[in-house]
Order: C-alpha cells, then structure tokens, then sequence
C-alpha cells in the first residue's frame, strides 16, 4: 500500500502517513496493531534563530539613527533633517522588520499599521515644512494606496484560488490611481487639469482586464502558460 498524497510505501496496518501525517483508510485490510514500516521520528524539531536575527535587525537600525543625529546636531546644536532620517527608518522598520517578528504575519493587520506610520510621517513633513498640501493631496493619496494594498495583501492572505481575479482587480484599482492623483494635484496646487493621468489609467485597465479574462478563461490560461513554461 502507498501513501495517496506522498506515495511513500505504507505496511498495510499504519494509520497515518509516517512522512506526510496523512491519514490512511483502507476499506479491505483490517488495522491491527503492528509495528510500522519506519522508526518514529526522533530528530529534535529544527531550533529557530529568528528571534536573535530579529534583535540584531532593531540594534542595526540604531546605528544610522544614531550616527545621523550626531552629525545633524554638530554644527548648530540643533536639530535639522534628523526628523526625516527617523521617520524614513521607522517606516523601513515597520515595513520590513516588525513582521519578521511574527511566525505568519497578517497583513490585514500590518499593511494598515505601516500606511498609518506612512500617513503620519507625510503630516510631520507637512508640518515641518509649512506645507498645507497634506490634507489635500498626500493624505487621500495615501488613503487610497493603503485601501487597495490591505485589500490585496488580505485577499491573498486569506483566499487560497481565485489569485488571478485579485491580481486582475488590484491592477485595474491600481490604475484608478493615476487620475486620483492627477486630480489632487490640480486641486492642491493649481495645476491644470490636462488629462494625462488617462494613459496610465488605460495601460493598467488594459493590463487587469488580460488577468481577469485570463482568470475566467481556463483555454486561454492554459495556453498562455504552456507559451510562457510556468
Ligand atoms: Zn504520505
């Protein structure tokens, strides 16, 4: 007897799969208990070092933190530009070394968490440099982004088919983007509405609506991934 998932070779008494914990059910042969084809597995299970990595990662943010502050205070003994320095790490950090902490990261969780830091480092900028294009231009923007983000990070997270539909509709929400901004900007600092945004918004709903067709259509897939060999 096989295994109906790995195909390793089973004594016909085992109950589950010894490589691959799959059950195993045969209508016939009635399980006794005998002893099994293989030894138990008796390897002790593989010690991670993702905490230590993960401690190194956050020290290793220090340095330029601290090195940057440094230099930003010695000629005036005032701080300058070591605000944007912080905030660009913090957001670096959050992005990439924060998830690192957890086994399976949600991104529903932390796409939203970085676009929030994102949103808030745009306001110091805005704040800092006097701009009044923040609540204008940079936070709807970033609005925007981080809906369409959390939504695609989510919908892979949690749906295990259905991918191409998501990529499809991800793309197609991607070009939407372009007159969003185009239209912001118009808005924020009276530029004139020329349309140009209509470009990048055809390119990416030409793009989305090939993923979507491809998505609905299994010959269409098929052939085009025979074509492509993936
Ligand atoms: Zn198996």
């Amino acid at each position: 007897m096989y295994c109906v998932k790995c195909g390793v070779k089973l004594e016909d008494t085992e109950k589950i799969c010894p490589l691959c914990e799959t059950e195993v059910y045969h209508p016939i042969v009635k399980q006794e208990q005998v002893p099994p084809n293989y030894p138990p597995d008796k390897r002790p299970p593989a010690k991670k070092k993702t905490k230590i990595i993960n401690g190194v990662v956050l020290f290793l943010i220090f340095i330029p933190l601290l090195t940057s502050l440094i230099s930003d205070l010695q000629p005036d003994g005032a701080i300058n530009w070591f605000g944007y320095v912080a905030g660009a790490l913090t957001l670096a950090y959050i992005a990439f070394g924060l998830p690192m902490w957890f086994k399976r990261p949600n991104p529903a969780i932390f796409v939203p968490c970085f676009f929030a830091a994102t949103v808030a480092y745009l306001k110091y900028i805005d704040f800092v440099t006097d701009g009044d294009w923040f609540l204008s231009f940079a936070f709807p923007a970033a609005m925007y982004f981080c809906l369409i983000i959390s939504t695609l990070a989510t919908l892979l997270f949690y749906l295990k088919r259905g991918k191409l539909y998501i990529w499809g509709g991800f793309v197609i929400a991607l070009g939407f983007f372009f007159p969003l901004i185009e239209l912001l900007l118009s808005l924020t600092f009276d530029l004139r509405f020329i349309g140009w945004s209509a470009y990048p918004f055809v390119v990416f709903g030409l793009l989305g609506g090939v993923l979507i067709y491809l998505a609905a259509n299994r010959f269409a897939r098929d052939a085009v991934q025979r074509r492509l060999f993936f």
